[in-house]
């Protein structure tokens, strides 16, 4: 399983674009969120945006959402011949209803691109197959009233998302020894708000994941002026990753 920092930015602008994730696993290339930028991201990385088989939205928020229609367009103009693959677009219970209002305003193109697009939604603690062995859960977290964590899993392989929460140690639980734990840190202490993550909270929350390395994104830029490897240290002893879009990582399928 190889997993690529797309977007590790947030609304704010920077050098990082908002969020975006891709996993690539066996048959299965699975984006998870796209916000603003993340569709270009690519395109400049040379990642397999052509190949994308699965999108996976953690909530709505438009950092998280915007390059939808970005890319169903791109899949139809972008590349001859134009897209004719199937897409199954995963998302917490209302992304159907959050692609028909994208399709009010931009057309119904966006939800029917010339190539079938599948539509799953995912309750907290349903799990869905993605085919050739990969597997995706959704936990829910505090942040907005739908959003969601993602777990994929292929073989022993086990990488964790939390998407946008808030402190929650109970989703820290859920992932407890994880591969891979990508978690969100959003601000520093003097900006921390209740719906997103300080990295002394993410501190604590890798304290009780425990998991084999703790990679960090959607960083706000106020956050990168704290030293937030070592705020972590006090509470989680493995490796910290802030990481930057374009990074990326293999994760050990045994
Ligand atoms: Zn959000
Ligand atoms: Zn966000």
């Amino acid at each position: 399983m190889r997993l690529t920092t797309l977007g590790t930015g947030t609304a704010s602008p920077s050098t990082r674009v908002n969020a975006g994730h891709l996993v690539e696993a066996g048959a299965v290339t699975l984006l998870m969120d796209c916000g603003s930028g993340v569709a270009h991201r690519m395109g400049e990385l040379g990642a397999n945006w052509l190949g994308i088989t699965h999108l996976a939205f953690t909530h709505f928020h438009p950092d998280h959402t915007l390059d939808l229609t970005t890319l169903m367009f791109a899949w139809r103009y972008g590349a001859l011949p134009p897209r004719s693959a199937p897409l199954t677009i995963l998302g917490p219970v209302g992304t159907a209803q959050l692609i028909e209002q994208f399709a009010a305003i931009y057309g119904d193109k966006v939800k029917d691109p010339g190539f079938p697009v599948t539509v799953r939604e995912l309750a907290p603690g349903e799990r869905a197959e993605l085919g050739d062995g990969v597997t995706i859960e959704a936990h829910k977290v505090p942040h907005t009233a739908e959003s969601v964590a993602y777990s994929v899993e292929r073989g022993s392989a086990r990488l964790v998302f939390t998407g946008d929460t808030a402190f929650d140690t109970a989703v820290a639980e859920w992932a407890r020894g994880c591969d891979v734990l990508l978690a969100e840190c959003s601000l520093p202490e003097q900006l921390a708000v209740p719906t997103h993550l300080t990295p002394a909270q993410v501190g604590v929350m890798a304290e009780v994941a425990e998991p084999g390395r703790l990679v960090l994104t959607h960083f706000y830029p106020p956050v990168l002026d704290e030293d937030i490897a070592e705020i972590i240290a006090l509470r989680y002893s493995g490796e910290v990753v802030i990481a930057f879009d374009g990074w990326s990582t293999d994760i050990e399928e045994r």
